[in-house]
């Protein structure tokens, strides 16, 4: 495929220079280039200086993705191949360990291919493609993945079109299909996993060490709520590790069967734990009213819902959130707030949790703080890649 000679604006030169790899919409001196997604880019200064080599595609987040600054590197086979082969080696501990079978593998531009997850799933791999340019490598990708590693077969989620939400399809891709659920395991606990039902598959990768935190260190003799809850998956480290009794609380109906199906594929009794389909907040004035208190209190919402009556979102209405939250957990007690919206920074995140404990009129303490692991790669010079924020509060 010919390349598009694309013209980047002075002022940006630098930025991609010092290797960010994001093609941001205004930093493009000829848009009228730019046809098909998926065309391969050259990119270039001003001066003709060479910047990087790329492709165009459009993502709520920019219009492309530089994926090599080296001049004499082309996008073709290879250059998947060895991206991939890199990002397994760096996991090979993860690949290693017996008791964590679900992991990422490939993480966007973290791993040099901006644009495209891999998640692994017990011998299945799914690929997240992020815009329509991307996909366009597919067949590129899987000849990648059948070249330089094993697996049982490969699913994916189209997650363009529709500002990144999922266009739903048969996700089955090569190798063999799936008896699902599968069985993946965390730090020893079973997960069942569904990689060909929607754009969810039961489990949130990167919140792995909150999970395992929560039932090491605070979970024992504990009532925990785990609100904004979906399958369960903090309630079911949370009775692993010894809580008297927890308690999700998630809107949607298949919340509730998906849940009990996570206590069950663990051993545990899901009827000496409540699981409430429920919108939070309905269950928050329910709690106040019925003078219900917690010893820890997960908050895992969704950046941005809308639910019948209002919408939620985590820059206008996560310090409300916690306010409500501090009125139900006990003196001593934990709350674990989370959030990965790209719009509250770690800073203004601990500046809401510090005003909703003032505007409470109660006193905390920070007690630990968690980013994405090690297999969620950051590329240093895109740190908006690092999105997760989570904050073990204690109020004291
Ligand atoms: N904490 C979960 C992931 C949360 S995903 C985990 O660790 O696996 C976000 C969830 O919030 C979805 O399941 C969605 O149904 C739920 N949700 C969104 N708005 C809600 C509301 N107002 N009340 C209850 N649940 C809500």
């Amino acid at each position: 495929m010919t390349e598009i000679r694309l013209k980047i604006k002075q002022r940006f030169a630098n930025t991609f220079k010092s290797g960010s790899p994001l093609i941001l919409k205004e930093a493009i001196g000829n848009l009228d280039k730019l046809k098909e997604e998926g065309s391969l880019l050259y990119l270039e200064d001003e001066k003709g200086d060479f910047l990087g080599r790329g492709y165009y595609g459009r993502q709520n987040k920019g219009f492309g993705w530089v994926l090599t600054q080296k001049p004499n590197e082309q996008i073709n086979q290879r250059f998947f191949e060895h991206r991939i082969s890199k990002a397994l080696t760096k996991r090979s501990a993860f690949f290693e360990d017996v008791n964590t079978t679900a992991f990422r593998v490939l993480n966007g531009e973290g791993d040099g291919i901006g644009g495209l997850t891999i998640d692994y799933f017990d011998g299945y791999f799914l690929l997240n493609w992020y815009s329509e340019g991307i996909y366009t490598f597919k067949e590129q990708v899987v000849a990648a993945l059948k070249k330089v590693t094993a697996f049982k077969g490969i699913y994916e989620k189209k997650r363009f079109n529709t500002g990144g939400k999922y266009i739903d399809d048969d996700d089955f891709v090569a190798g063999e299909r799936g008896d699902f659920p599968i069985l993946v395991k965390e730090n020893g606990v079973n997960f069942a996993v569904y990689l060909n039902d929607g754009a969810m598959v039961g489990v949130f990768l990167d919140q792995r060490e909150v999970r395992r935190s929560i039932r090491d260190k605070y979970a024992n003799g504990k009532r925990v709520l785990n609100t904004f809850s979906y399958t369960g998956a903090f309630s079911i480290f949370a009775a692993i590790g010894g809580a008297e009794k927890t308690t999700s609380v998630d809107l949607a109906n298949r919340s509730y069967e998906k849940t009990i199906e996570q206590f069950s594929v663990n051993g545990l009794d899901y009827e000496a734990h409540d699981i409430i389909v429920q919108d939070v907040f309905d269950y928050y004035k329910f709690s106040v009213k019925k003078g219900f208190t917690f010893d820890v209190v997960i908050l895992d919402p969704p950046s941005f819902a809308r639910s019948k009556k209002k919408t939620f979102s985590a820059e206008k209405d996560y310090k409300d959130l916690l306010k409500q939250t501090i009125a139900i957990t006990e003196k001593k007690g934990v709350i674990v707030a989370s959030t990965n919206a790209a719009k509250v920074s770690r800073k203004k995140f601990k500046h809401f949790i510090d005003a909703a404990f003032k505007e409470s009129g109660e006193k905390y303490k920070l007690l630990e703080e968690h980013s994405l692991p090690a297999d969620f790669a950051v590329a240093p010079q895109f740190p908006d890649g690092d999105y997760l924020k989570v904050v073990f509060i204690q109020k004291v």
